[in-house]
């Protein structure tokens, strides 16, 4: 059968492939370390288990409003108040089955054909695939790990032109862990602000944050900034609700309504029983956050010192979210057992065939310098996925 253009520009989820080699290595009784993973390992807390099934008992089984329930979108608006200082109208809300989601529809309607989209690398792969199915181009800008793999200002101004729509900001970023400051975002906001440019800013990892280290969106910099930027979010890496599959938009209001308009002819209201464990989540008991950081900050102390103690790798100190990117260049033209690591996708695969951990390479985020190890992994399997990758790195040369 025929495929359209759009399907066949799509590449596969290059994080997919590996962990499918993983999984199937697991499946075959090999004892595989993963460091792919991509969600919290942590249950969702019990208090949000209880309203789901409240939920169901209490009838809530049928549709909502398309773009969330007025207790949901009041537990959002009310989220940005706190946290951010953020002042939006429930109308301005549009909840959907994740940010993943809220992203794609986010760039549907900002975007046409032709336009450009500025995205800094390196970056999570959703973002390059949804431009391309929206028929906008993606103009990569390569950022600097002395610079912490954040864009500048003068990057991002060297890459506008008359084309450009769009800018795409990830903070804390995944795959890097980098955090912009507020003064970071300002120097950016003044060059957007100048360029007339659209933000979508993807705060999915706001939670998740080390060394006393403060969330700040874009978003609440300036009046200026705000009407300019949809801010995206979601309860699953916050509160270990992958699963359960609730994000959402704030956004100036034509645009909210756009991405509701989208949604009611795709895929309506997210689940209605979701949404009402994500009020849970929002409103109640914040203290299982804190108890998922203090873990993620002994893991990533201790991963951080085991990576930096292999002989010519380097890495950041992540700011958030739970991953480390270590770049591993220095072992590129070097051999194992006879053949040559040209790239960090032949060291990950040298890395799962040989030892049996599994890392994702960096060419899936646009950078082919580095791999992306996750900390959202026990403590125990930190210490053999490290003993083992520090062993096999020794017979490198
Ligand atoms: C996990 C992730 C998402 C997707 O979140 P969902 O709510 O599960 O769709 C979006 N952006 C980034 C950077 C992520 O890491």
């Amino acid at each position: 059968m025929r495929l359209s253009d759009r399907a066949l520009m799509l590449n596969p989820s290059p994080t997919m492939s590996i962990d499918a080699k993983a999984k199937a290595m697991k499946a075959s009784g090999i004892s595989v370390v993963g460091f792919g993973a991509g969600e919290p390992d942590f249950d969702t807390p019990d208090h949000i288990k209880h309203a789901a099934v409240a939920a169901i008992w209490s009838g809530m089984t049928k549709y909502t409003p398309v773009a969330g329930t007025n207790e949901l979108k009041e537990a959002i608006c009310s989220k940005f108040k706190v946290d951010q200082g953020l002042e939006y109208q429930p109308s301005q809300i549009v909840a959907s089955a994740g940010a993943k989601h809220s992203l794609f529809n986010a760039i549907q309607v900002l975007v046409h054909a032709g336009d450009e989209v500025i995205l800094p690398a390196p970056y999570w792969v959703s973002y390059l695939e949804q431009i391309k199915l929206a028929g906008a181009e993606a103009k990569i800008v390569e950022t600097q790990e002395i610079n912490g793999f954040k864009i500048t200002p003068a990057e991002l101004e060297s890459v506008i032109n008359q084309r450009t729509r769009l800018l795409i900001l990830n903070t804390p970023g995944n795959p890097t862990g980098a955090v912009y400051s507020e003064a970071e975002l300002r120097a950016l906001g003044e060059v957007i602000v100048r360029h007339d440019i659209t933000i979508i800013s993807d705060e999915v990892y706001e939670k998740i944050l080390y060394d006393g280290l403060r969330h700040v969106s874009i978003a609440s910099i300036s009046p200026d900034l705000k009407e300019r930027t949809v801010v995206i979010n979601a309860v699953s890496k916050a509160y270990a609700m992958t699963g359960w599959r609730i994000g959402y938009a704030a956004a100036p209001s034509s645009v909210a309504s756009a991405m509701a308009s989208l949604q009611s002819h795709s895929t309506s209201n997210p689940t209605s029983i979701a949404q009402a464990a994500s009020v849970a989540a929002l409103c109640g008991d914040q203290e299982p956050i804190n108890r998922m950081v203090e873990e993620y900050t002994q893991r990533r102390n201790y991963m951080l010192e085991r990576l930096l103690s292999i002989p010519g790798i380097t890495c950041n100190r992540p700011g958030g979210a739970f991953y480390l990117f270590p770049n591993v260049k220095s072992y590129f033209k070097k051999t194992f057992k006879g053949s040559v690591i040209n790239c960090a996708t032949d060291l990950a695969t040298v890395l799962l065939e040989e030892t049996q951990v599994a890392v994702v390479p960096g060419v899936a985020f646009g950078n082919d310098s580095c791999l992306r190890l996750s900390y959202a992994v026990s403590m125990d399997n930190i210490r053999e996925g490290m003993d083992r990758i520090t062993t096999l790195m020794e017979r490198i040369y």
